[in-house]
C-alpha cells in the first residue's frame, strides 16, 4: 500500500510493517538495544481504558478499511478479514483481551491504616483475587491515580473517614466526577468508625445526596424489603445481619441496601446503615460497619462490582479477647474464624417452569378446541333462533377456557333474547373488563341496563361506543330512546354509574387480565384460608394434605412455579422480610410487566382511595392495593355462570303475565341469592342484596377497597 508511516512504534502495537522493518528487526538492526521501534502503516495502541489507532494508508485499499473497521470495533474477540488478505494473529491479539478488559480494576484509597489488618483478610483476599488492585496512601499519590490521563478505575474502596476532612475537599469532588462518568464508589472499612459526623453532610453533597449522620449502635438488619438498589443481587448477600453501625439519615427508599428489620433497634424511617445510590454513569455506597461483619464485607466487594464464588474469602483470625495487667498487655487469644457460607441459594427452578408453561399451553391448546366446537353449535343454535340453547353452548364455552370477550359478547346477545337482562349485562360487563373496546358488548350491556332503568349507565355505554364507532347507527337512536326513557322513567342507577366517565377519559388505562385457571391440585388447595408459607417459599411436601393454603388470593400474584408473590413486596410496603412473609418475595418468575409495574394504575388507585376517604372521612383506614385481574374465583360468582338460564326465562316469562304486586314479590325471591357484578372505573363491584321482606339493607363491597357506601 502507499501510506504514511509512523516512526517509534513498538513491535506490539505495530499492525502494518513494511518487509523490510521486519527484517532489520530480526537481525536486531534496531534504534537502541532495549527499545527496539519499528516504523509503521497501521498501529494499535491502548491508552487507559481505551484505544488509539492510525492507519497511514493513502488510497483506501479494501485491506485496510477492514484494519479501520477493526478499530473502530475492537472489543469483538476477532476483527473482520478482508477476503485474501490477512491480519497476523499477533494483532488480533493486541487488539483487546476481553478476559482483561472484563477483570474490574480497583484502587484501595487509605490514608490511614487504621484496621487490623487481619480483620479485614478476607476482604483483601476476595478483591485481589477477582481484581486488578492499586492501592495509595496519600493524597497526591490519590490524585495522580484520579487524574484524567490515568487509566479509570471501575471501582475505588475508601476505608477511612479522612475522605471527609475539609482539606480533602478537592480529592472528593474528583472521586464525585469519577462516579458519575462510570466508577463505583465505595466508603467502607473504617469510614463509620473514624468520619466527623459534622463532615458528612457536605461531603455527600459531591454527589448530589442528602445523606447525613444518623444514629449509631447495634441493630438487626433485613434486605430492603422494597428491592435492592440495582445492579446489586440479592444472591450474593446475606437476608438478615447483626452489626453494630453508623447509619446516614435522609436516605430514599430505594437507595437502603439493608433497613433495620422488624425486630431491630432504630427509628427514623429513612435511615439505614448501608446504602447505595445510583449517581450518574456510576454509584456511591456507604457501609457504615464499625466490626467488619463477614456479611458486610460481602457487600463491599458486591458494591465494587466483584463476583466471588464460595471460598473466595477464605479464613480470618479475629481477636477473642484481650487481657492486660498494669496497662501492659499480657494476653491476646486469637481464634480463626472461617469464611461464612451463604444461605442455600433458591434452587434453579427454569426446568419446573418450562415444564408447567409446556403443559399449560398444551391444556390451553385442548381448552381452546373444546369451547371453540361449542361456540360453533352456539352460533347455528342462534341462527335457527333457539335462544336457550345458543345461550347455554356459548356458556359451556366460556365455563372452560374462562370468560373470552367473544364467547361472552355472544352470550349476551342470547341473553337479550331470552330478557335476562342481569344475565345479559353481567355477560357484557366481564367482556369489556377484558375488552374495553369491544362495540358489541358495549351495545348490548346498554340494552340490558336500559331495560333494567339504568339510564345513566346505558348513557354511558352508548356514548362510550359511538366515540369508538360515530357511524353506528343502532347506537345513536338507542342512545335517543335511553335519553327520553331518562327523563320519563323511574331510574335505578347503581351507586357508581355516575363514575363510569373515567372509562371516558384519555387517563382510563386499559384492560383487566383474566387469571388462567390452572388444574393443579395446588391451584384448587384452599385449606383453612391462610397461605402455606412453606408453598410460597421453598416448596410444600404435604400438597392435598396441607392445613394451608396454596391457592391464589387477592393478596398475591401467581407465578409461573405456582407461587404466590406478595403484592406489598411488589409494591414496596410489605412490613416483613423475605424470612417472614407468608408470600413469596422473590419475582424471578413472575412476567415482568403486569399491573403491579403500572404506575399510571396504581396512582388512579391510590387516587381512588383518597377519593373515597375524602367523601366520608373516617379514623384508622388503611390502603391496601389487592391484586387486580379477573380470577376464576370472581367470574365464577358472575350472574351469567352460575344462573340457571332456563329456570331464570321461565321466571320472566311468569313475571311479564303478572300485575304489578305480584311482581314485586318475585323480584325479592329471585335477589335473594342474586349476586352482581358490575365493572366501575376497572374495578369489581360485587354488591349483594339482603333481600328479606322487612330489612332492605344493601351493602356494596368494592374488590380493590373495602367501603361501605350508603343505601340507595
Ligand atoms: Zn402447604
Ligand atoms: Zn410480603
Amino acid at each position: 500500500m502507499k501510506s504514511t508511516n509512523v516512526a517509534n512504534v513498538s513491535p506490539d502495537n505495530a499492525l502494518y510493517v513494511e518487509q523490510r522493518e521486519l527484517r532489520r528487526l530480526q537481525r536486531g538492526q534496531v534504534d537502541s538495544p532495549n527499545h527496539s521501534t519499528l516504523k509503521a502503516a497501521a498501529a494499535f495502541t491502548k491508552v487507559g481504558k481505551g484505544r488509539l489507532g492510525y492507519v497511514g494508508d493513502v488510497n483506501g485499499e479494501i485491506p485496510t478499511t477492514a484494519v479501520v473497521i477493526a478499530m473502530c470495533f475492537h472489543t469483538s474477540s476477532r476483527p473482520p478479514v478482508a477476503p485474501g488478505t490477512g491480519v497476523p494473529d499477533q494483532t488480533t491479539r493486541n487488539l483487546s483481551s476481553p478476559a482483561d478488559d472484563q477483570k474490574p480494576s480497583i484502587l484501595i484509597i487509605s490514608f490511614q491504616e487504621l484496621s487490623d489488618r487481619d480483620h479485614y483478610a478476607q476482604l483483601y483476599r476476595a478483591i485481589r483475587q477477582h481484581a486488578s488492585v492499586t492501592q495509595v496512601w496519600d493524597r497526591r499519590a490519590t490524585l495522580r491515580a484520579l487524574s484524567l490521563s490515568s487509566p479509570s478505575f471501575s471501582g475505588v474502596l475508601v476505608t477511612d473517614g479522612a475522605i471527609a476532612e475539609p482539606e480533602h475537599s478537592e480529592l472528593a469532588s474528583r472521586l464525585a466526577e469519577c462516579t458519575r462518568a462510570g466508577t463505583r464508589v465505595v466508603l467502607g472499612v473504617d469510614v463509620g468508625c473514624f468520619i466527623s459526623p459534622s463532615n458528612m453532610p457536605a461531603l455527600f453533597s459531591k454527589w448530589g445526596l442528602r445523606w447525613d449522620r444518623g444514629d449509631y449502635g447495634r441493630t438487626n438488619l433485613t434486605l430492603n424489603p422494597a428491592g435492592l438498589p440495582s445492579p446489586l443481587r440479592e444472591a450474593a448477600l446475606f437476608p438478615s445481619v447483626s452489626a453494630k453501625a453508623l447509619h446516614v439519615k435522609n436516605v430514599r427508599r430505594e437507595h437502603a441496601v439493608y433497613v433495620p428489620g422488624p425486630d431491630g433497634w432504630g427509628s427514623g424511617a429513612d435511615e439505614s446503615p448501608a446504602v447505595f445510590a445510583r449517581v450518574g454513569n456510576g454509584y456511591l455506597g456507604y457501609v457504615g460497619d464499625v466490626n467488619g461483619e463477614q456479611q458486610l464485607i460481602r457487600l463491599l466487594i458486591e458494591m465494587l462490582g466483584i463476583t466471588i464464588k464460595p471460598g473466595d474469602m477464605g479464613p480470618r483470625m479475629v481477636t477473642e479477647s484481650v487481657s492486660y495487667s498494669g496497662g501492659v498487655q499480657t494476653d491476646r487469644r486469637v481464634a480463626v474464624e472461617e469464611e461464612i457460607p451463604l444461605p442455600p441459594q433458591r434452587r434453579a427452578r427454569a426446568a419446573e417452569v418450562q415444564t408447567r408453561a409446556a403443559h399449560r399451553a398444551r391444556m390451553r391448546q385442548q381448552k381452546k378446541a373444546r369451547a371453540d366446537r361449542l361456540k360453533e353449535e352456539g352460533n347455528m343454535s342462534f341462527r335457527d333462533q333457539n335462544w336457550l340453547q345458543a345461550a347455554e353452548k356459548y356458556k359451556a364455552a366460556a365455563l372452560i377456557t374462562g370468560p373470552d370477550p367473544l364467547y361472552l359478547s355472544n352470550l349476551a346477545a342470547a341473553l337479550l333474547k331470552l330478557k335476562l337482562w342481569e344475565a345479559a349485562d353481567s355477560a357484557a360487563s366481564c367482556a369489556l373488563l377484558q375488552d374495553p373496546g369491544n362495540v358489541k358488548a358495549l351495545y348490548r350491556r346498554a340494552v340490558a341496563r336500559k331495560e333494567l332503568s339504568r339510564f345513566k349507565a346505558a348513557e354511558e355505554d352508548l356514548m362510550r361506543l359511538l366515540l369508538l364507532d360515530r357511524s353506528n347507527l343502532s347506537a345513536r337512536s338507542e342512545l335517543d330512546v335511553v335519553r327520553r326513557m331518562k327523563h320519563t322513567e323511574r331510574n335505578f342507577d347503581w351507586p357508581g354509574d355516575e363514575d363510569l366517565s373515567d372509562v371516558l377519559s384519555p387517563l382510563y388505562d386499559g384492560p383487566i387480565a383474566l387469571e388462567e385457571e390452572s388444574d393443579s391440585e395446588d391451584y384448587q388447595h384452599a385449606g383453612n384460608g391462610t397461605p402455606c408459607k412453606s408453598y410460597n417459599h421453598h416448596g410444600c411436601s404435604k400438597g392435598k394434605g396441607c392445613r394451608f393454603r396454596h391457592a391464589p388470593d387477592w393478596k398475591s400474584v401467581r407465578d409461573n412455579l405456582g407461587r404466590n408473590v406478595c403484592i406489598y413486596w411488589l409494591l414496596g410496603t410489605c412490613r416483613y422480610g423475605d424470612e417472614r412473609c407468608i408470600y413469596a418475595h422473590d419475582d424471578t418468575y413472575l412476567p415482568k410487566a403486569g399491573w403491579w409495574t403500572n404506575t399510571r394504575r396504581l396512582d388512579r388507585l391510590r387516587q381512588q382511595f383518597s377519593d373515597a376517604v375524602e367523601k366520608s372521612p373516617r379514623h384508622g383506614l388503611t390502603e391496601h392495593i389487592l391484586a387486580e385481574s379477573l380470577k376464576p374465583m370472581d367470574w365464577r360468582k358472575d350472574v351469567w355462570a352460575f344462573q340457571d338460564y332456563a329456570e331464570a326465562a321461565e321466571i320472566q316469562r311468569q313475571f311479564e303475565e303478572l300485575d304489578e304486586t305480584d311482581s314485586f314479590v318475585i323480584a325479592q325471591t329471585m335477589a335473594d341469592d342474586l349476586r352482581y357484578v358490575a365493572n366501575i372505573g376497572g374495578l369489581t363491584a360485587v354488591a349483594s342484596y339482603a333481600a328479606e321482606q322487612e330489612s332492605q339493607d344493601e351493602e356494596v363491597e368494592y374488590v380493590g377497597y373495602m367501603e361501605e357506601v350508603e343505601p340507595w
